[in-house]
């Protein structure tokens, strides 16, 4: 098989019925000047010739409308008028598909998928049977999607990139099949704490793994140091995947890694994760926002000073506030609470190890919750979680686990 490069090149498309208009885009898409040979069109042909995407000359197919053609695909649902198509095109030497007749003309369309720089075509050797190439097509389709096939370059290019990778809360199926494409195709991985992912079948023996691993108090690499690191692998034609729990841009430092990559003249591309600050919640039956409970979410880093902004969210009973990062900020959060006047009834629920086997569910109130955690050994990573959805019992979906408090 070949593959043509058809971009500026005239292909001429005899027929404008349904094939016409599953096939168009496809042309177009490789860059072909197109004609339509046909008296008549269906309705999505009409809209490309609306759009000026596509030239129309409207009537029956003759001989000298396939001057100046480098490729004709006959689609007339006409098997006389496919042939006779097909036979021009063989004395003028120009490769022409046709399928009305059941075997292949002197070219032929693949089944096509794509991922990333990657392109798949499907034919068969035997009979056209489009059904089955398509599904051919589709399987491949989804095993390149999600990085499951061996998709990385062995040849460097001159120019890397970095991609900022949301993992996710942690299970492997729990991350996006993008972000696992990517991590498929990455030469290097720069991550906080690899965690599943060290174990994906699409990782190659030679791809070189960093860890920046940072835990609260210890910053093993300072973020400058990361943001150097990125950029010198790009430039040196490496395809980086910068591999972050949960979402990149949630407490991620993201933005400032994707603004320095950018600034350096980097190409990148984000791919979202699902952010802790929902889904730990999730995990233990714990909906963020549910009507008629919390209209409202309100996010907040612990390390952070209390703001008035967070004060307002944790005193509103409609609102449920999501803290990250905020077991040892446990005790200055409760006592700012007190003082500020807000109800110490609140329900609390903390959930350490959100989506792992050691999940485990504190629930308490947010007079409590800092001697409660002190007295379960409450420890990071955790999410803590202040509202009406917090209360035990909302949900009946998530069972409770052994480890769980209540108190
Ligand atoms: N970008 C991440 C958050 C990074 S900040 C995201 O979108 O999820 C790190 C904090 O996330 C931890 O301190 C903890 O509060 C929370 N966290 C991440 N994974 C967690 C998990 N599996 N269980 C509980 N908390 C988690």
């Amino acid at each position: 098989m070949l593959g043509l490069n058809l971009t500026g090149r005239k292909v001429v498309f005899v027929g404008g019925g349904a094939v016409a208009s599953r096939r168009l885009p496809r042309l177009l898409d490789d860059g072909a000047l197109v004609t339509v040979v046909a008296p008549e069109v269906g309705d999505d042909v009409h809209e490309l010739i609306r759009a000026g995407r596509v030239e129309w000359t409207a009537r029956a197919v003759r001989e000298d409308d396939l001057d100046g053609a480098w490729f004709v695909h006959c689609a007339t649902a006409d098997r006389r008028t496919d042939a006779l198509v097909s036979a021009w095109c063989e004395n003028r030497r120009i490769f022409c598909v046709n399928t009305s007749d059941g075997a292949h003309g002197s070219a032929r369309l693949t089944a096509e998928t794509r991922a990333g720089d990657i392109v798949v075509g499907v034919v068969s050797d035997a009979g056209v049977d489009p059904r089955r190439t398509a599904r051919l097509r589709d399987a491949i389709g989804a095993q390149l999607a999600d990085g499951t096939l061996p998709v990385r370059r062995r040849r460097r290019t001159a120019t890397g990139r970095v991609d900022l990778v949301g993992g996710g809360p942690g299970p492997i199926d729990l991350m996006t099949v993008r972000g696992r494409r990517l991590l498929a195709e990455a030469d290097v991985i720069v991550a906080d704490r690899l965690g599943p992912a060290d174990a994906l079948p699409e990782l190659d023996d030679e791809v070189e793994i960093i860890d920046v691993g940072k835990r609260p108090g210890h910053h093993p690499v300072p973020q400058h140091e990361i943001n150097e690191l990125l950029i010198a692998h790009a430039r040196r034609g490496r395809r980086v995947v910068r591999l972050k729990g949960g979402d990149p841009f949630v407490y991620g430092r993201g933005g400032e890694e994707l603004a320095a990559c950018q600034a350096a003249g980097i190409p990148t591309e984000v791919v979202p994760g699902i952010t802790s600050a929902i889904a730990v919640p999730q995990a233990a039956g714990i909906p963020v926002t549910h009507r008629g409970v919390s209209a409202g979410l309100h996010l907040v880093n612990g390390q952070a000073d209390v703001s008035p902004t967070t004060l307002a969210a944790l005193a509103d009973d409609a609102v449920t506030t999501v803290v990250l990062m905020g077991v040892a900020a446990l005790p200055k959060l409760a006592a700012a609470t007190r003082a500020a006047g807000v109800p110490a009834d609140r329900p609390v629920a903390i959930v350490e190890r959100g989506h792992t086997p050691q999940q485990r569910t504190t629930r308490t109130t947010l007079g409590r919750m800092a001697q409660d955690a002190a007295d379960a050994g409450v420890r990071n990573p955790a999410v803590i979680v202040v509202g009406e959805v917090a209360r035990a019992g909302l949900l009946m979906a998530e069972p409770e686990r052994a480890g769980d408090v209540r108190r």
